[in-house]
């Protein structure tokens, strides 16, 4: 990439600039070389990546866990109670297929796990503004903690009129990609809570600069990433053991089983209901230079 030879690996700001003003909005792609360059600038100077963030204010960082579907309710249920067992206490449940499936798996979850589980619902931003408080109206006698991004992305103002009509707190996910789009969000109060990705919003300093802005205006920080390789989901652990104020359990998943081929680092990160740093250089991972050459398309 033109812009990035020659260039220090410490002067990531003058490079993030460039490359989002070459190619707008490319978050994506933008996250891999901030990260990357993250994980240089640490290894250069033989510190962990936290400490370049602001050192460490926790010694693990608390995380939900993403309720797989099984073929029945009970099963899922069966499968929430061992996960709580393990010490998972914030269950994520993916919503918006089956209104009435929906309805029926949360308050069998709040049934069986009482009064012991957080319970979020997320729809990937899926339904109609009706259906949406429909359900919400249903399962608000449940004790939610939250419901993430039911409703479209691009309709923020819709959003904050559903704030408005439910008890339950609302999470933004998919309408928030930039410091432009979660000041939407606060301006149109559609949100009691952000969840950032990794890659989503342009790597660990994005998410960082959204941290800032959300707390500010007084909206709790969700931490997490896409089912990711180990390197985004070891590098939000970095900042969120970096952020000195509270954040939510969120979702810090390796989606190598169900996603992803596989993996790209020597030895994957292993997520629970904890996720912990290290002590190594940079992010603490290093590639599997073998895997990646297996992988490249070209
Ligand atoms: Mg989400």
């Amino acid at each position: 990439m033109p812009h990035l030879i020659g260039a220090s690996a410490f002067e990531s700001a003058k490079i993030m600039a460039t490359l989002n003003e070459t190619l707008w909005h490319s978050y994506y792609s933008q996250a891999a070389i901030a990260d990357a360059l993250l994980d240089i600038q640490g290894k250069l100077l033989g510190v962990p990546a936290y400490q370049l963030l602001g050192g460490k204010c926790r010694d693990s960082v608390p995380a939900c866990a993403v309720l797989p579907m099984k073929p029945t309710i009970e099963q899922t249920v069966d499968n929430a109670e061992r996960l709580l067992d393990v010490g998972f206490r914030t269950f994520s449940i993916k919503v918006g297929t089956d209104p009435r499936a929906d309805v029926a798996l949360v308050r069998a979850l709040r049934e069986r796990l009482q009064d012991k589980a957080l319970l979020r619902i997320d729809a990937n931003a899926s339904m109609s503004f009706d259906d949406a408080l429909t359900l919400l109206k249903k399962i608000e006698p449940c004790d939610l903690e939250s419901a993430e991004q039911l409703t479209a992305s691009w309709d923020v103002e819709g959003m904050g009129e559903l704030a408005r009509r439910t008890s339950i707190p609302l999470v933004a996910d998919e309408c928030v990609s930039d410091d432009h789009s979660i000041l939407a969000v606060i301006r149109h109060r559609a949100a009691a809570a952000v969840q950032t990705k990794i890659a989503k919003n342009g790597g660990v300093w994005a998410c960082r600069k959204l941290w800032t802005i959300g707390s500010g205006a007084g909206l709790k920080i969700c931490p997490g990433n896409h089912p990711s390789t180990s390197i985004a989901t070891i590098a939000v652990a970095h900042l969120a053991t970096a952020w000195p104020g509270p954040i939510l359990d969120g979702p810090f998943t390796v989606g190598i089983a169900d996603v992803l081929a596989e993996d790209v680092v020597q030895e994957p990160i292993r997520t629970g209901h904890l996720v912990r740093v290290g002590e190594a250089p940079g992010l603490g991972v290093e590639l599997d230079d073998d895997r990646i050459r297996h992988l490249r398309a070209h």
